[in-house]
């Protein structure tokens, strides 16, 4: 299979195939820039259909994470891992210790951690192999106590503070009270976003497609229940995707009423180009790598060890980031994506 000549290839320093025959293990790591420090993303585990689309994955992700990381202020480089395999019938311990294996016999240069298809259990058999997993460990949560890997708190924080700093830009408003906020997806990251823009005193409107989710919202913060198609057309000042990738669209966009987008979810541009309609608009977006960072610093403090205080400092960079965008973005007539690239690209010094 060609790397150095497929679409997605963009120098990255070095593609690696794993295969172990007793576990049955086929993995790829990909280290996209590691100019920052060791290459740190995440093991995703998918039935992907043959090994090119594995690969195709492998290194769009692990090209992500280099300008996620760079943008976040982070020591890190970029990388990624994919198991081709089912999450929910083709995982055993023997597979992941493999998996440990093959990310340590990278000696530190690829760092993994929780994705797609894997959790903290799977994080902690690989950490049995390699000292270069994390989110295996028990640490200090945000909000006081002890808490597993679990990073959603921290993306939900970041995408708080993203959200203000829009909000600031684009409204010019300091303080969120009678903010009107549309949501979609209301899982893990976004119930807990909701959460917080509830104390706030922002008004809420949600969807997603397991009733359950909704209910919860509905009856713990007050939130208003929408169809899920409706989310898109309501008269908001925010519209916070926090479910799947690609769902600005050329048929969404028609809908979007909100002056900012603002959410979690990975991937939000169906394609690039969308990034100037948003603009033409007058629609300030938030490019998804910048605002959903939490996660990644999270990960980065589990492993560091700092304390809770420096990881939630951390995190408001996220504000600094987004209005440095904002603002170049306008002073440009660029769209917040190139900006945010540039930016990254900058810091990483490509
Ligand atoms: P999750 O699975 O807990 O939540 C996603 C929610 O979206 C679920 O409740 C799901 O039912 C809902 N959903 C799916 N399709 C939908 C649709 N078409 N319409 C409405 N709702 C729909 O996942 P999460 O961890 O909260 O992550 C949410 C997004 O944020 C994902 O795109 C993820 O890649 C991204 N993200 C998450 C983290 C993290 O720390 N968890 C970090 C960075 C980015």
């Amino acid at each position: 299979m060609p790397v150095f000549s497929h679409i997605d290839f963009d120098h990255h320093e070095q593609v690696v195939y794993g295969h172990d025959k007793a576990s049955g293990l086929k993995a790829i790591i990909a280290i996209h820039n590691s100019n920052l420090g060791p290459a740190l993303g995440g093991c995703r585990m998918w039935p992907y259909a043959n090994d090119d689309e594995a690969l195709r994955d492998v290194l769009r992700l692990s090209r992500g994470m280099t300008y996620k990381s760079a943008l976040a202020n982070l020591p890190l480089g970029g990388g990624k891992a994919v198991i081709i395999g089912d999450p929910h019938s083709g995982k055993s311990t023997a597979l992941f210790q493999a998996m440990g294996d093959f990310v340590e016999s990278l000696g530190g240069r690829y760092i993994t951690a929780a994705d797609s298809g894997t959790g903290v259990a799977e994080m902690q058999i690989m950490a049995e192999r390699t000292r270069h997993v994390s989110g295996a460990e028990m640490r200090e949560a945000l909000a006081g106590g002890k808490r597993n890997g679990d990073p959603s708190p921290s993306t939900a924080y970041g995408v708080f503070i993203g959200i203000q700093a829009a909000v600031k830009h684009r409204l010019g408003r300091d303080d969120l009270r009678g903010l009107k906020v549309a949501i979609q997806g209301v899982g893990q990251v976004g119930f807990d976003l909701a959460r917080q823009l509830k104390q706030a005193g922002a008004e809420l409107w949600v969807t997603d497609i397991v009733e359950a989710n909704v209910r919860r919202a509905v009856e713990q913060l007050g939130a208003t229940a929408v169809k899920q198609q409706a989310i898109f057309g309501l008269d908001v000042d925010v519209f916070a995707p926090c479910a799947m990738g690609a769902i600005i669209n050329q048929q969404t966009l028609e809908a979007l009423r909100a002056p900012v987008v603002a959410g979690g979810a990975n991937n939000q541009l169906a394609d690039a180009s969308l990034a100037e309609t948003l603009r033409c608009n007058e629609c300030l977006y938030a490019p998804d790598y910048a605002i959903n960072a939490g996660g990644i610093i999270d990960v980065y403090y589990g492993r560091s060890g700092g304390s809770a205080a420096q990881l939630k400092a951390h995190i408001e960079e996220i504000g600094a980031t987004l209005t440095q965008i904002f603002q170049r973005a306008d002073a440009s007539g660029k769209t917040t994506v190139e900006i945010a690239d540039q930016l990254a690209e900058e810091r990483f010094a490509r």
